[in-house]
Order: C-alpha cells, then sequence, then structure tokens
C-alpha cells in the first residue's frame, strides 16, 4: 500500500516539476515526457485538477480532424511561496505560484507592545484570510520570513526592569520553529532589509549586481549584496549602516541598540519628523495636514507636513533635508569605499524626501568613496512589498524543484503528502 502511494505521489511531483516555473502542456505531452500511460497521468490530472493545483490554461486546436487539446498549468491559486516582511510596526506578507506571480498580499499592524507571539500569530492569522476562495497552500515549498535586527521585542512583550531581553536569536529560533510546525515546510529567517536588498538587485532580472542597500523608514536598515547575493556576516550583522555613529556630541540621541549617535537617530522616521517640529514649530502641519496620505507602513508618524513644505520650498525644509542628504551621503559613501558596488539603492519614506536634494547627496557620496561620480544612486519607488517579495526570491533560488530534469534525479520527494497542507 505504502509503496503505490509513494509510486503515486512520484508521478504527481513529476508533473508537477514539468509544469513548474509556468510552463504548459497538453495531457499528451505530459505523458510523452513522462513516459506514463494516458491512463495514468488522466487519473493523476483529474485528482490536480480537482484540487485547484493545476487548471485548464487554453485549448489547442488539433492538427487534423480531432477534439481541440485542453493545455494544463499550475494553477495561479496554487501558493508555493509565502515572503513574509516582519517590520517594527506590523508584518507585510506576499504569496506567491510557482511562476512566482504575487497572487495574494496584505499587511497588518501588530498590537502596541506586542511581543513576538503574538506577532507571529497576527501574521499567521493574516495568512488564513490570505488564503481563501481559490487560493490555496497546497503546494507550498517554503516561508520565507525577514525579521528586524536583535534590537526588537522579546518574546511575550518589550523588555522592562524586571524581566530582561531574550536574546534575538533564541526569538528568531522560536519563530521559525512556530512556522515550520504550522506549515508543515522549509523555513527561511534572514535579516528583513537583506530580503528587500535581493528584491531590488533581482528585479532586474540581472543576478549577480554588487549594491549598497539603505532603507529609511520607522528604523534604519542596511545591506550589502556582493554577485546578488546578501553578505550576513559572523553575528549576522553585516550591512548595519543604520548603526554607524554620525554624532558624537553631548546632543547625541540614544539609539535603539543602547549606543548614542547612530545614523538610525537623526534618520529614521520618527527623528526626521520630530526634527521638522523642532523647527517649524505649530506650522510643522504635521498632525493636523488635512490631505495627509497615510504611510504605507502602519505608523501613527506622518512626514505629511515637511513633505507639503518641501513642495512649496520652504527653505527650513529644504535645509533640514540637505543636512539629512549630507549625513547619509557621509554613510553611503564610507559603505561604498568599504564594498566597491555597482550600485547604491535608497529605500523608505524617508529616502523619497531626499530627491529634490539628490545632488548633494551624490556628492556627498562621491566625496567619501573612490569611485567617485561614476557610482550609480537611485532611490526605490515606495513599496511595502520589497522585503516579502526578496523572500520569495530567496525561497525561488532554493526550490527542490527549479526543473523537470533536476527534480527527476532527486530521491526525496519535496511533497510529503497527497494532500495539501493547510493553515492550523
Ligand atoms: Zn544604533
Amino acid at each position: 500500500m505504502d509503496q503505490q502511494w509513494s509510486a503515486r505521489d512520484q508521478h504527481r511531483d513529476a508533473v508537477l516539476a514539468l509544469l513548474h516555473r509556468g510552463h504548459q502542456l497538453t495531457r499528451g505531452e505530459i505523458s510523452h515526457r513522462l513516459r506514463l500511460t494516458r491512463t495514468t497521468v488522466s487519473d493523476l490530472l483529474g485528482d490536480l485538477l480537482e484540487s485547484g493545483v493545476i487548471t485548464v490554461t487554453e485549448s489547442r486546436a488539433a492538427a487534423g480532424r480531432g477534439r481541440p487539446a485542453e493545455v494544463l498549468g499550475i494553477h495561479p491559486g496554487a501558493v508555493r511561496y509565502i515572503g513574509i516582511d516582519f517590520f517594527h510596526t506590523g508584518a507585510t506578507i506576499c504569496l506567491a505560484n510557482s511562476a512566482a506571480e504575487v497572487v495574494a498580499t496584505g499587511t497588518v499592524d501588530y498590537e502596541p507592545g506586542a511581543g513576538w507571539e503574538r506577532r507571529v500569530a497576527t501574521a499567521q492569522r493574516l495568512i488564513g484570510d490570505l488564503t481563501t476562495g481559490e487560493v490555496h497552500l497546497g503546494v507550498l515549498a517554503g516561508i520565507g520570513i525577514g525579521l528586524p535586527g536583535p534590537n526588537s521585542a522579546s518574546w511575550d512583550g518589550f523588555a522592562h526592569r524586571e524581566r530582561p531581553m531574550e536574546p534575538f536569536h533564541m526569538v528568531r529560533a522560536r519563530i521559525r520553529e512556530l512556522f515550520a510546525d504550522s506549515f508543515d515546510c522549509p523555513v527561511l529567517v534572514d535579516h528583513h532589509i537583506r530580503f528587500a536588498a535581493l528584491h531590488e538587485a533581482t528585479s532586474s532580472g540581472e543576478s549577480d549586481r554588487h549594491i549598497v542597500y539603505l532603507r529609511l523608514s520607522t528604523g534604519v536598515g542596511g545591506a550589502v549584496l556582493g554577485s546578488g547575493s546578501a553578505l550576513r556576516g559572523a553575528h549576522l550583522l553585516a550591512g548595519e549602516i543604520g548603526h554607524m555613529i554620525v554624532e558624537t556630541g553631548p546632543e547625541a540621541a540614544e539609539c535603539r541598540c543602547g549606543r548614542r549617535g547612530c545614523l538610525e537617530t537623526v534618520a529614521s522616521q520618527g527623528a526626521v519628523r520630530q526634527r521638522w517640529q523642532d523647527i517649524a514649530g505649530p506650522d510643522a502641519g504635521v498632525e493636523s495636514a488635512p490631505d495627509a496620505t497615510p504611510t504605507p507602513v502602519a505608523d501613527p508618524v506622518t512626514l505629511a507636513g515637511l513633505e507639503a513644505a518641501l513642495v512649496a520650498e520652504d527653505p527650513r525644509a529644504l535645509a533640514l533635508v540637505t543636512d539629512l542628504a549630507r549625513t547619509v551621503g557621509r554613510a553611503l559613501g564610507l559603505a561604498a569605499l568599504v564594498t566597491d558596488p555597482d550600485e547604491i539603492v535608497l529605500a523608505g519614506e524617508v529616502a523619497v524626501l531626499l530627491e529634490p536634494v539628490l545632488p548633494v547627496l551624490r556628492e556627498t557620496v562621491a566625496q567619501n568613496c573612490l569611485t567617485g561620480a561614476d557610482l550609480e544612486l537611485r532611490i526605490a519607488s515606495a513599496t511595502t512589498q520589497q522585503g516579502a517579495r526578496g523572500a520569495i526570491a530567496a525561497l525561488r533560488s532554493t526550490d527542490q524543484l527549479p526543473d523537470y530534469f533536476a527534480a527527476s534525479r532527486t530521491s526525496r520527494s519535496p511533497y510529503l503528502t497527497s494532500g495539501g497542507r493547510h493553515v492550523r
């Protein structure tokens, strides 16, 4: 009995491998390629069609007088990869099929003060909400989870005097375990900024870019990519440009890493908003801007007032972002000096504010590295999905079904059960 099931599972895997990455074939072509009888293939495809794993994509006219042949492909709603970006205030989730098309996505805020246990539960609930109708996890191959750096919440909330912080590598292990248990699939965990950088590096189709990536958002995170893969370092701290010290005076603000004067303390969303409020006072327009566009991340802090002042060419606002461009430019220039990238990519809501002062930013970077003005620098389009999409790119590159021939050499099936996997 076991052997029969095993042979059937192998055939099922072989069909999925054939149709993986958007390939489409007729029943006859599948039967020919797999050297299986039409009856066996027909039976197998019937089950896969019924469970929504594959679908008829078109009818192909027969050469002679025969009936048109149905062309089959993986169902667009069959989710193969789940990418999750846990940022400081919420999580963004993208579900992608085997052709790497994102078929469902959502963002959810954590409750204030929520620790990782509740954050994970919140994200798992969202996955449950997203897998409705034709979107299902029947062929899920893996989950990629992007996490913020070590200075985050603990398992059951934020640290206070009586309760010391649990080391973040322990928290990370528990997060991985929870997802692996709930979804019964491999789980890939990395810094969410590294995943975002990977998305930027691979979205153009080139896979071997050297990139310095910096995201200026609720936090300031960096990553360095060499030949298309992110440098992780001995302690998973490579590329933490946000914690480069940029202020050393007595005014230097305390950072969430416990030190003072990090780039994050002057270039994060909260820091920039505070600075604008200090400069502009009652006309900062932060709380009361009537047409304030909500920020992409769910954070009460908005930069709408400063944005409006920049549009109106308020000299105080321009002075603020010019100063910011010089500070950010110095940090990026040093990162470029050490890593010699093809390109510097800036992302996040604060980065968008630097658009009017890009020449200042470029000039400062050039002064601080050896590649000077030749070094490309761009501001990525504002989206909350880079981290989750980058996690999907990472999962794709490690997928056990890269192509049919590779899969046919694999002795152990990546599909451990003949049924679908469901969120518990
Ligand atoms: Zn810091």
